[in-house]
Formats: C-alpha cells, structure tokens, sequence
C-alpha cells in the first residue's frame, strides 16, 4: 500500500516516517509530486488537516495522510495555535515566532501551553478517518537545546524536566502529539489496509 503525506515540510517528514512504522507501507511526500500550492483557511485543526488530506489523495489519487499541528497557550486565549507557523508575520521563521511567543507572555502569570496534532487519513474513495494527539508543558523564559523544531526549545515537559529540543528525537516521538496521533492513525491504516 502506498501512501502519500500531504506536507513538504522535511522536519515533519522525518518525524512521521519514524514514527508510522506498519509493515508494507510506502510511504511518499508531496516532494516527490509536482508542486501546488494549499491555503490553510480553517479555523480549526481539523479543518485544516481534512483540507490538506483530500487536496493531496484529489492530486495523486492515494491514500493521503496530513496532519495540522501547533501550540496552544491558555493565557494568550489559544495563540498561536491554528497559526503557530506564522505566528509572527508572513515571512516568520522559528526563530522570530519563539522571539514574540516570550514577548507576549513576558507578563502573563501562567506559561502553561501544549502541543496539539490533529491527524487525517483521506482515501480517494471518499472514506476519511481523524485522530489527535496532545502534550502538555510550559513555555520556559528562553531557549533551551539545540534539537527538534519550531517550538521545541521553549517547550518544556516538566516529568522529563527538559524541553524537547534537549531530548533525543527518539524520545521526543514517544511522548508527542504528533507520535500521539500518527500511532492511533497507523492502528487505523493497519486495520484498513486488511479491507484492501
Ligand atoms: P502546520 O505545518 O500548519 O501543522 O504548522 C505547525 C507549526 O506548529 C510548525 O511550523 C511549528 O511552528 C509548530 N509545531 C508543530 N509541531 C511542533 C513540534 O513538534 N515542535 C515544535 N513546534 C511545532
């Protein structure tokens, strides 16, 4: 069975490939297609990953698998969340979103925060299945390791006592809510891979 993965993000890639491991499964990325572009409009997760899904199996008539993540911070109302990945403006990178994610909370009493992964299987045929995924932590006052992505330096786990830019990737997908939601999401495949 091939599947395709509706992101061209390689730091996503990398994660999911490890983390999706069901026996027969090839699993392919929008970098081996053509390029198009996908405006992310939905005001949810879900709303965005389903997008991204069925776009994806539309263009390449496979199994398509996105998934539409981000932080969520109570004491900013749930920012950046939907627009983690451009949380500072058009041209954000990582490193100007973490830059205004410890601006903004510079006065807030509370840093707690969590990742969220909202996952999407879209089939051709029309059948479509979702699971999510979450991890709680604080946002730490600055940057601490050198690993992982986006957040993951300001994000700290407080039974690892670490933030997952100073774990090792491995561990990182044990606990994520993208390791969360794509191991409930290959359970899935597996079962309707057999109704193939
Ligand atoms: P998406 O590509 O629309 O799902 O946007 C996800 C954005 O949320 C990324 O660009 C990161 O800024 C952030 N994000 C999602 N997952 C993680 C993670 O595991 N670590 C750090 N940042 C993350």
């Amino acid at each position: 069975m091939k599947i395709v993965l509706a992101t061209k993000n390689e730091d996503k890639i990398r994660e999911i490939k490890k983390i999706l491991k069901v026996g027969g499964l090839e699993i392919l990325s929008l970098r081996d297609f053509s390029d198009y572009e996908v405006v992310e409009d939905g005001d949810t997760f879900y709303a965005n990953a389903r997008k991204k899904a069925f776009l994806a199996a539309s263009f390449t008539n496979l199994p398509a698998l996105s998934d539409d993540s981000g932080l969520v911070v109570a004491s900013l109302g749930g920012l950046p969340g939907i627009y983690s990945a451009r949380y500072s403006g058009k041209n954000a990178t990582y490193e100007s979103n973490i830059r205004k994610l410890l601006r903004e909370l510079r006065h807030c009493s509370s840093r707690a925060a969590k990742f969220v992964c909202v996952c999407v299987l879209y089939f051709p045929d029309g059948r479509i299945f979702s699971t999510r995924g979450e991890l709680q932590g604080l946002i730490t006052k600055k940057k601490l390791g050198s690993g992982g992505f986006g957040y993951d330096p300001v994000f700290y786990v407080r039974r690892l006592r670490r933030t997952l830019a100073e774990i090792p990737p491995k561990l990182k997908n044990e606990i994520s809510h993208r390791g969360i939601a794509f191991r409930k999401m290959a359970e899935i495949i597996k079962s309707e891979k057999v109704k193939m």
